[in-house]
């Protein structure tokens, strides 16, 4: 397989100043949200945060 990988990891508070992976809106720091980790083929692994609110979609849209 050579799609990114996305793993939602728990609920949790952003960092401030994070912006939401689903929707890319800032997200407010009382906001809960899902962590997730998305790892690419190749580099390193980045964490990304996400409303619960906002469905479950990728940044780039590759439905499968
Ligand atoms: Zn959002």
């Amino acid at each position: 397989m050579t799609t990114n990988r996305e793993t939602h990891e728990y609920l949790t508070f952003a960092p401030a100043g994070q912006m939401c992976a689903g929707c890319g809106k800032r997200i407010g720091a009382l906001e809960p949200v899902r962590r997730g980790m998305l790892a690419p083929e190749t580099g390193t692994p980045v964490v990304v945060y996400r409303h619960v609110t906002c469905r479950r979609m990728a940044a780039s849209a590759s439905p499968s």
